[in-house]
Parts: C-alpha cells; sequence; structure tokens
C-alpha cells in the first residue's frame, strides 16, 4: 500500500487524470496495447506508473517508462518516488552512462535508448510487466523503432501467458499513426482521451515578424508586467543561451527586492565576463560532456607528430549562432556583458515607472541541462505579491508543466536536429516550430483560467511556413542510416518492420545496396549448387565493420572512414574533413567582391596558387582537395578565423565558423558512443604528416567505392565524333557523359589517371568536387 503525503494527495486529487484511474487500471488489463491521449500537465507521467503499481503490476516484475529526454528520465522518477513516499533505490532511473537501478527497483524510468539495448540481450523484456513509451508524439528514431519492435513483443509475451502490457502516452496530438496502421497493430488499440480543463487562449498575432526575437520577447514580457493583470508569464525560446539573456535583462527592468540589487548584478556580470562565459553548446552536448565528465578531461597523446588537445580551451570561443552574430555585428542584440552600456529604451523606460519595483517579477530558468533543483524551482510557490515569469526552451511545452501561467510568449522558434545531406552529419539549427507546436504552446496559457498567447510572428507565416506537424525522425534522418542501424540491432527484415511512419520502400532497397558495397552488410553465401534455390532474396546481415559504423553519428560513407580512422589515430583529420565536406562552400569559387575581371582574375590565381601551396607535393599531393580544406580550416583557426583573413584566402567565413561548430557536436558525439577515442578537438590542426596523408587517402577511398572515375584517352571513344567531347574527361562508373575536373581542384594539372570524388555537379558540363587520387596498384 502507498501512503502519501496529505499535501500531495491534494494535488494528486485535483489532477484531470485520477478521474480515469480505474477506467486506465482496467483497460490495461483488457488489451494488450493502449494509447492514453491526454494534454500535457493532465499527469500522465508522474500518475500512470502510480496506479499500475498500485494494482500490483511492480509485485513481479519491472514497470518500466521510457523517456525521449534524459532529463525528463532522471526529474520524473524523482517525482513519482517523491509522491510516493519510496527511496530512490525503488523509483529507480537509467540513462547511458548513469542511473540507481538496483535490485529492489519497482519503477524504472529511462530513456528509449536504454531500452532498446536491453532488448538486445533480452528480446522478450521478461523482466518487465509493462513497459511506458512516454512523449510518444515526439515522435524520435528510437521511439519509434521500440513501439515497432514492442507491437511485435507483446503478442510473443502474450503466447508464452507471461503478457507484457505495453501503454503509449501521448500528448493529443496525431495518435492515428498508432491506432490506424494496421501494419503496426492488426487490431487497433484503444484510446483513452484524458479530458483535462482547458480555458480559451486569445492569440495575439505580431504584425511583423522580427529578426531579434529574443530582444522582442524580452519587451514583450516587460509590457506584459507593467500592464496586464496578475498571472504568470511563459518565455519559449530556443537554448540555454537565450534564455539566459532575458533572464538577465529582465532581472535588470525589474529587480527584486529580496535580492539586492549591487549583489544580484555583480554576479551576473561575473557570469558574462568573457573568461568565465560558458561555452554554447547545444542542450544534447552539454548532457554528453555532463553525463560522461570524462570527455573534459584531456587525453595524451602517444604520438607527438599529434597536437594536445583540449575541449575545454577550444570552448572559450563560443561555437554559437549567437555569437556569431555578435562577432559579425548582425544585430545590435549585444553580448550579455554589453548590457551595461546598453542604453535599452525599455529598461530606462522601466525604471521611471513608479511603483514598477512594487510589483516584482519572479524570474526563473527552465531547460534541460538545469538541475533537478533548479528545475523544480518552477513548482514552489510564487514570493508574496510577485508574478512568475519563467523564460523556458521546449522542454516547457510538453515534457515539464508550470503552475499559474496565463501569459505565453511565443518567439515560433525551436532548435531542431538537421542531417546534412550527402555526410549524414547532424546539427542542431534554430528554425520554425510547427503549427502544432505552436499551438501546444499556446496550451499552456489556459490551464488556470482565460489566457493570452502572444505569438512573436505574423498568421501569414503561421500558415506559409510551418509545417502542420513536426515529421518524426525517422522520416528526417538518412534512410542508410536507420537501415544500418536496425540491422545492427539484427532487426533483419527491415523492409517488413512496422514502423509507425515508414521511410520509403525504394530508398530502403538502394540504401541496402550501398551498404552492401560499403562492406557494412553482406548476403549469405550463395548455396550449392543442386540445392533449392531460395524463394525469396536472402536477407543481409550485418558485418563486424557495419556494427562499428553503425555507432558514428554520420552517414555510411563517412562512418567508414571514421571507423578507419580510429585504428590509425587519424580521427582528428577525418572529423574535421567530415565536418567541412558537410558545409556548402567553403572554398570560394567566384572572387565576387572584385570590382573588374582582371581584378577578379587576379584574385582568384593568387587564391589558386596558395591552395596548391597547401596542397604540397608527394602523398599530401594526392590527397588533393580533401588536404586542401583540412590545411585551410587549420589555418583559419590559426589565424583565429578572421573575415579578413578568410576574405584575402577566398574562404567562405561563415562556413568555416559552421565547420568549428560541427567539429565540436561531431567529436562529442564519437566521444558519447566510442568513449575510448577521449577525443578533443583542437581548432589550430597542424597538417597530418606525409605518412598520415598516405593513411589518411586510403581511409578516404575506403569511403568512396562507388565514387571513382578514370581519365580517358579520346582515342577509346569508338564514334570519331564524340571524340572533341572527351577531352581532358574522365568516365565514372554510373555516369554515360564525361565529367571533369573542377578548375578550382588542385590536381587539375597532373591530372591523374584515376581519382575518387566527393560529388559530382553539373554547370554547362558535369564536374567532380572534393577529389582526391588513386593511385593504380
Ligand atoms: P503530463 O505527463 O500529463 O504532462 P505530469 O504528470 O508531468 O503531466 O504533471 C502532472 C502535474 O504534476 C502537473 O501539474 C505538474 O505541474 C506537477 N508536477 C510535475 N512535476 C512536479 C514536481 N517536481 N514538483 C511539483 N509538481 C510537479
Ligand atoms: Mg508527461
Amino acid at each position: 500500500p502507498v501512503v502519501r503525503d496529505r499535501e500531495i494527495q491534494e494535488a494528486r486529487l485535483k489532477l484531470p487524470i485520477l478521474a480515469e484511474e480505474q477506467q486506465i487500471v482496467e483497460a490495461v488489463r483488457e488489451n494488450p496495447v493502449l494509447v492514453l491521449a491526454g494534454e500535457t500537465g493532465s499527469g500522465k507521467t508522474t500518475q500512470v506508473p502510480q496506479f499500475l503499481y498500485e494494482a500490483g503490476y511492480a509485485r513481479e516484475q519491472l514497470i518500466g517508462v521510457t523517456e525521449p529526454r534524459r532529463v525528463a528520465a532522471v526529474s520524473m522518477s524523482r517525482r513519482v518516488r517523491q509522491e510516493m513516499g519510496l527511496t530512490a533505490d525503488q523509483v529507480s532511473y537509467q540513462i547511458r552512462f548513469e542511473g540507481n537501478t538496483t535490485d529492489s527497483t519497482r519503477i524504472k524510468f529511462m530513456t528509449d535508448g536504454v531500452l532498446l539495448k536491453e532488448i538486445e540481450t533480452d528480446f522478450l523484456l521478461n523482466k518487465y510487466s509493462v513497459i511506458i513509451i512516454d512523449e510518444a508524439h515526439e515522435r524520435s528514431v528510437y521511439t519509434d523503432i521500440l513501439i515497432g519492435l514492442l507491437s511485435r513483443i507483446v503478442p510473443l509475451r502474450n503466447k508464452r501467458h507471461r503478457p507484457l502490457k505495453l501503454v503509449i502516452m501521448s500528448a493529443t496530438l496525431r495518435v492515428e499513426d498508432f491506432t490506424a496502421n494496421r501494419r503496426l497493430f492488426k487490431v487497433p488499440p484503444p484510446v483513452i482521451k484524458v479530458e483535462s480543463r482547458q480555458f480559451p487562449v486569445t492569440v495575439h498575432w505580431s504584425k511583423r515578424t522580427p529578426d531579434d526575437y529574443v530582444g522582442e520577447a524580452y519587451r514583450k514580457a516587460c509590457k506584459i508586467h507593467r500592464t496586464l493583470p496578475d498571472g504568470g508569464i511563459l518565455i519559449f525560446v530556443t537554448g540555454q543561451n537565450e534564455v539566459n539573456s532575458i533572464m538577465q535583462r529582465l532581472k535588470k527592468t525589474f529587480p527584486s527586492k529580496t535580492q539586492p540589487k549591487g549583489d544580484a548584478k555583480s554576479k551576473e556580470v561575473q557570469k558574462a565576463a568573457p573568461a568565465e562565459k560558458k561555452p554554447e553548446l547545444t542542450e544534447e552536448e552539454e548532457e554528453a560532456i555532463f553525463f560522461n565528465p570524462k570527455l573534459k578531461k584531456q587525453k595524451k597523446h602517444k604520438s607527438n607528430e599529434l597536437p594536445e588537445v583540449n575541449l575545454d580551451s577550444y570552448a572559450i570561443e563560443p561555437p554559437s549562432e549567437e555569437a556569431e552574430d555578435l562577432l559579425e555585428g548582425a544585430d545590435g542584440e549585444g553580448d550579455d556583458g554589453d548590457l551595461e552600456e546598453d542604453g535599452d529604451e525599455d529598461e530606462r523606460a522601466a525604471a521611471a515607472v513608479p511603483g514598477a519595483d512594487r510589483h516584482p517579477l519572479h524570474v526563473l530558468p527552465l531547460y534541460a541541462m538545469l538541475s533537478t533543483e533548479k528545475q523544480s524551482q518552477v513548482f514552489e510557490p510564487v514570493p508574496e505579491g510577485a508574478r512568475l515569469c519563467v523564460v523556458a526552451t521546449n522542454v516547457a511545452e510538453t515534457s515539464l508543466t508550470i503552475p499559474g501561467i496565463k501569459y505565453v510568449i511565443d518567439t515560433g522558434k525551436v532548435k531542431q536536429k538537421l542531417y546534412e545531406k550527402t555526410t549524414g552529419v547532424s546539427a542542431f539549427q534554430v528554425m520554425w516550430e510547427s503549427q502544432a507546436a505552436a499551438n501546444q504552446r499556446a496550451g499552456r496559457a489556459g490551464r488556470v483560467a482565460p489566457g493570452h498567447c502572444y505569438r512573436l510572428f505574423s498568421s501569414a507565416l503561421f500558415n506559409d511556413e510551418m509545417e502542420r506537424f513536426a515529421r518524426p525522425e525517422i522520416q528526417r534522418k538518412p534512410v542508410e542510416d536507420v537501415l544500418l542501424q536496425m540491422k545492427a540491432m539484427h532487426v533483419d527484415r527491415v523492409v517488413n518492420f512496422p514502423f509507425p511512419s515508414p521511410p520509403d520502400r525504394e530508398q530502403l532497397r538502394a540504401a541496402e545496396e550501398r551498404l552492401v558495397q560499403l562492406g557494412a552488410l553482406e548476403r549469405p553465401p550463395p548455396p550449392p549448387p543442386g540445392a533449392d534455390k531460395p524463394s525469396a532474396e536472402p536477407e543481409t546481415r550485418v558485418t563486424d565493420l557495419g556494427r562499428a559504423m553503425a555507432c558514428f553519428p554520420v552517414s555510411a560513407r563517412f562512418a567508414k572512414m571514421l571507423v578507419l580512422s580510429e585504428q590509425h589515430e587519424l580521427l582528428p583529420f577525418t572529423v574535421c574533413l567530415v565536418a567541412a565536406l558537410s558545409v556548402q562552400e567553403v572554398l570560394l569559387e567566384n572572387p565576387v567582391t572584385a570590382e573588374d575581371k582582371e581584378h577578379a582574375k587576379q584574385l582568384w590565381s593568387e587564391w589558386m596558387t596558395l591552395r596548391r601551396s597547401w596542397a604540397g607535393t608527394g602523398n599530401s599531393l594526392l590527397l588533393g582537395d580533401a588536404m586542401v580544406l583540412i590545411r585551410a580550416v587549420g589555418a583559419a583557426e590559426y589565424s583565429g578565423c578572421t573575415p579578413e583573413f578568410c576574405r584575402r584566402y577566398g574562404l567562405r567565413l561563415k562556413a568555416m565558423r559552421e565547420i568549428r561548430k560541427l567539429r565540436v557536436q561531431l567529436t562529442n558525439q564519437i566521444n558519447l558512443v566510442v568513449p575510448s577515442a577521449a577525443l578533443g578537438v583542437d581548432p589550430r590542426l597542424a597538417p597530418p604528416s606525409e605518412a598520415q596523408c598516405r593513411l589518411l587517402r586510403q581511409v578516404l577511398l575506403a569511403g568512396l567505392p562507388d565514387h571513382v572515375a578514370r581519365r580517358v584517352d579520346p582515342q577509346e571513344i569508338n564514334n570519331p565524333e564524340d571524340r572533341p567531347k572527351w577531352k581532358g574527361a574522365y568516365r565514372c562508373t554510373s555516369i554515360e557523359e564525361p565529367v571533369f575536373l573542377h578548375r578550382g581542384s588542385v590536381l587539375r594539372k597532373e591530372a591523374p589517371q584515376y581519382v575518387a570524388y566527393q560529388e559530382i555537379y553539373e554547370t554547362n558540363k558535369l564536374y567532380m568536387r572534393g577529389v582526391t587520387a588513386v593511385e593504380p596498384e
């Protein structure tokens, strides 16, 4: 029996889901699968595990709850344990590198990735009686794969008379992907909708969409606090830096009495000083470092050729979008430290408003990396007479519910993981949220009373630019990655896999071919002659190489390069190269700034001279355009990546900064999956040695087996009329037409007989970009 604190019990009884306890428990008892949809804050995450616990599901086996976010797994396990008056031994969590599960664990919160790993070793998940998939609307790749796998595990467990129950919980978005998909669940699972009281929310559109949405959000908050009646304010921005920036401005504008002014200020100034300033990493990167502190230690390299690496010192120059804007002076937002001189009208006006002090603003941050203690501050009572203002990332959209919010300020922006098409490198980018997300955010204002949502974008933008729903990650990710990852988990028939939203079949097949060619997958040997022919094409299986490749967060050919680089301690170069190849137009091809043609010609020849000197001679030259990229990145960083340097040497400034950011992200991701690599980023990468160049060339070629071209002697061409167009041309395996070395390639003079290329693009003819020489055997 669970004995709850009286206060907690009172709070629970106010939750709409409590009225449905019996219905939910019965539905779980009578059905193998249940979909539970309910508004954010209705009590799904905190209450359903407790209902099932009290219904006896944790008596012999475990109740498992998966969360797409590590932070949710940690903080929700804590909240549930407190509500139930149990210990951390009993209600525990497990995230990738950390956990407190014990033999007495009864309810286990974990990330979806952790449960997937468990399926690898115990396919039937025998230690669980129930699996609750929480936040299913977020549609992470892992959630989707988990739901697909569980749709098969549940009937298997039923057959063995040890039933496993599956509960899919979702904010009320598009549950049809789970219920109307017959391949997934033959019998459509019942849906319980938890009705929660939702008051009307008035939506206010901006006439125009401001560029400086952070500043605009701040100004809007000031206006609300000064002119509108009581009620909490919730501001949605995209990242930790933006949260802090708004926090600081608000605290300065509305200094709270309880906090001596000078004290608060000096603390903040200190924080903003460059030397103290924390690097802006994405939340995920921060988590990576946070949960694996080892990454912060630097590795001593055996070879003295390779530079010493230090992630800490590197990160002093923040590789953030905001920092970029600052460096380029793109907007007047100003550094946090600049605020002192910043003559913001609103700030001055605020100081002049008599009585602004009488209504203190209780400003709190909320983002994924905040400590659990700080996070839970938003649940605590607001000081007498003050107004709550929470500045949050989209953690507050559905994962955490803040009480007492009446005004929502929505910047419309969200940080999303995007995948570069060819390299598969993922990077976080600020983009427009979906319409569904905008509506979720607006809904946060109507939990206690009628509310208001201020959208810092126009209704035209909402209609024209925002997608209706965010697309599931599995459909945004390159299919090769998904395929390889699933094969590595021994899901052999991927084409038949019951995805909630399947990737394209044809694309899956093409991806399979490429993976076989790369050696990541293999077909079983053909049957001996005389044996019956198998009726269907045999399934491919993952190879050892493929399994290693699946660990790297980039697309297959680059993953192969990274795997091979690990063996030769070439990783820093390969990481640099993959990052550089993920960014468009690193090396400029047109001196557009030049006034006249003569000047342009001269500039171009200067750039090419420099690029040829970067390419060097011998193995370094054979590495070709790849060598130029590596040297360009190292040289630009050495110079501090200044606009002058980039202009002078024909490099695109934004591209160089993008590369820097990607190198950090990629390095962190690699360290996460291969902790033994203990990789660091030295921005000023010293050039590879002659021997390393030779190895790098092999590594590169191993990733490009299908991107090889041979120089053609026009005499080979049968039809004499066609011969002229083959002058100086190459033939590649997959294309009929002649292809050429681009004039920007450092190998153009050498014109090696065999080359490998990164990509082919078309202008007036077909050109190969990113060319490396292949030596004939
Ligand atoms: P859902 O999962 O349906 O979005 P939750 O179970 O997360 O809802 O939240 C239910 C209620 O519990 C909300 O009102 C929320 O404010 C409250 N709550 C959640 N975590 C805490 C906490 N750590 N301290 C106090 N209240 C909390
Ligand atoms: Mg929840």
